[in-house]
């Protein structure tokens, strides 16, 4: 929706307002109204159209007024008819025309049929004594029966509170074109407010272009934020400011880049899966997170947190992990840096992950079990907290994915970023363009998804594909489908989509794949969920083994059970043979051995 401001008059607030970027500005021709136009018009900025508005004038003023001011929209307030506006788009056929009509308690749009063809937009204003800046709104309810496709400019009593009115009526679907502001926004008549019109025009341009990155409060639309504990806020609060100076200094991104090279093995290949592309008569990608040290993307974050934590002047490293992944990654740059790593785990996800503990201690790590709840991933994370609390200035916390309260999920998805940039250079070498028709990543908190998807977020033309574990089916009662069966709730310090019971208790979530198993997901995904721009498939355990089956047998690649997650969609939506399909390959299947040998009975 564009902005115009109506009715002004003096010089200086005539600059003012130029300055806020309304996109059309109104100059009022009609001697009785306090509005009144006489004078010369200072100069504004291109962007903005001018726009004369006169009631019952003649044809010769209207045409002389738009000459001398270089109008390049004429608003018709009058009784002005048919043939008034046709000989008017004869003598000027370069002008636009605006045919204002009031609405009253009720109104006949079929009276408008004769214009439609000959006139650029409609004006929809309130029956009023006056002509314009009556200030008030009439009933807008009565634009529901609006039949026509002609663009209108809406106006009558607008003001500076009206934004949540006009989010409202956005869904009706209606084709407005612009708001017309006037009375509601001045000082005095003819006097506009420069802050009132400079706010107004930030809330309704942010109402129109989706933003799909964080705000500077930490959100992604609805979600996000950071709802910690007060003894929690120094750190975060140190963490907030410094994450974007340190990212940006040159030292921290010459030794990050270093290491993503020479320590990760960074760039990871683009490759094209040709025997899996002819399967599905479709051109697929494999992004190849699975070659990194560790076998994962897990590491890309890791990496770049450590860097933090050092230029925080941190001494002591804390993590919290469930399956192990989190844990030996972090437990891997602790050992690379020389720094002491803790890592808290539930004690029964220590029993069941044996060799990723094992890892963790050879790795010089410290595993802490959790012994309260569950003894699962959420309780490692409270014991993660409540060491934080207790040791605020020495320690920093390295969550592992795009989760938790700001900073963390965009300073994660930051680091995790390079994954689609690596991807934009790889596919213009290989395809004569950055953009694939489709990017496809599995979601657990959603950090390889982030990645993946960054820098893609704005390029509508790029479709993004999310995929959650269904477990054993969506509604089974054993699943991790989070964006379809979670509300809005609060977890590890954000607000987001998540799996709760009726009265809010976090329900336990499901998956075959330990990294899929997690009853959230990060604020920025519910975000993509909620406005629509990315779809989101659930996928269950048994499609997924069998999707990772046959990336195995086409490709020779053996992939982590909850990158074949992402595979598992080529069964479930078809692609066109000319589309180009990138999937997040995020890791390496090594570790689900076990898993898979005994589900396929191996
Ligand atoms: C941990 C993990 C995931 C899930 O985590 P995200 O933060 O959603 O990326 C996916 N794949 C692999 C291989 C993992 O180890």
């Amino acid at each position: 929706m564009k902005i115009k401001v109506c009715g002004m008059k003096h010089a200086q607030n005539i600059i003012d307002i130029g300055n806020t970027k309304p996109n059309y500005m109104g100059f009022i021709f009609y001697e009785p109204s306090p509005r009144d136009f006489q004078g010369d018009i200072p100069t504004l900025p291109e962007s903005i159209e001018k726009v004369g508005v006169f009631v019952n004038s003649t044809i010769e003023t209207v045409v002389e007024k738009v000459t001398l001011y270089q109008f390049q929209l004429v608003q018709l307030h009058g009784q002005e008819d048919v043939s008034f506006c046709q000989t008017l788009k004869k003598l000027l056929p370069a002008i636009k025309i605006i045919k204002v009509f009031s609405i009253g308690a009720s109104y006949d749009f079929k009276q408008l049929a004769s214009f439609e063809e000959i006139v650029d937009f409609f004006l929809f204003d309130t029956k009023g004594k006056l002509v314009g800046g009556n200030g008030v709104p009439f009933n807008w309810e009565i634009l529901k029966q609006y039949p026509y496709n002609k663009p209108f400019f809406l106006s009558g009593g607008i003001g500076p509170d009206s934004t949540a009115a006009i989010k409202a009526i956005q869904k009706w679907q209606l084709p407005i074109h612009a708001l017309d502001i006037n009375s509601g926004f001045e000082d005095a008549p003819a006097l506009k407010n420069k802050n009132n019109v400079k706010h107004f025009i930030e809330k309704i341009r942010n109402m129109n272009t989706p933003n799909y990155h964080v705000d500077e409060n930490g959100y992604y639309g609805n979600f996000g934020g950071a709802f910690i504990p007060e003894m929690l806020y120094p750190n975060v609060e140190n963490l907030r400011q410094e994450y974007l100076k340190i990212m940006q200094e040159p030292s921290f991104e010459e030794e990050f880049q270093n290491l993503l090279r020479d320590y990760v093995g960074r760039p990871s290949p683009l490759y094209f899966a040709k025997r899996l592309s002819a399967a599905y008569n479709t051109k697929i990608y494999l992004k190849r997170e699975d070659l990194n040290h560790t076998g994962a993307h897990k590491i890309n974050n890791t990496i770049g947190q450590i860097l933090v934590a050092k230029k925080l002047g941190k001494k002591r490293i804390i993590a919290e992990t469930g399956a192990g992944q989190h844990g030996v990654a972090t437990a891997t740059v602790c050992a690379l840096m020389g720094i002491e790593c803790i890592v808290y785990m539930g004690e029964v996800d220590i029993d069941r992950q044996a060799p990723n503990v094992a890892r963790m201690k050879m790795l010089g790590a410290e595993v802490r079990p959790a012994l309260s709840g569950s003894r699962t991933l959420k309780d490692a994370t409270n014991e993660a907290i409540r060491d934080w609390i207790n040791n605020p200035v020495d320690t920093h916390y390295i969550i592992g994915s795009a989760i938790g309260p700001h900073p963390y999920p965009d300073m994660v998805t930051r680091f995790q970023s390079l994954i689609s940039e690596e991807i934009k250079a790889q596919l213009l070498e290989k395809e004569g363009t950055e953009n694939p028709n489709y990017v496809i990543a599995c979601i657990g908190g959603g950090s390889n998804a982030a990645g993946t998807f960054y820098h893609y977020l704005d390029r509508e033309d790029v479709g993004i594909i999310a995929v959650e574990a269904a477990g054993k089916g969506v509604h089974s009662g054993e699943s991790a489908a989070t964006s379809q069966l979670g509300k809005e709730g609060i977890i590890h310090g954000c607000k987001t989509l998540l799996m709760q019971t009726n009265d809010g208790q976090i329900t336990e979530p499901y998956s075959i794949s330990a990294g899929l198993d997690y009853p959230g997901v990060g604020p920025m995904h519910a975000h993509l969920y909620e406005t629509g721009r990315a779809d989101f498939f659930a996928i269950t355990d048994d499609h997924a083994m069998q999707a990772g089956m046959k990336l195995s047998k086409l490709e020779g690649i053996i992939p982590a059970i909850e990158s074949a997650h992402a595979f598992a969609v080529l069964e479930q939506k078809k692609f066109q043979p000319n589309d180009v399909v990138v999937i997040s390959l995020s890791g390496r299947g090594d570790k689900d051995l076990n898993t898979f040998i005994n589900y396929f009975n191996l």
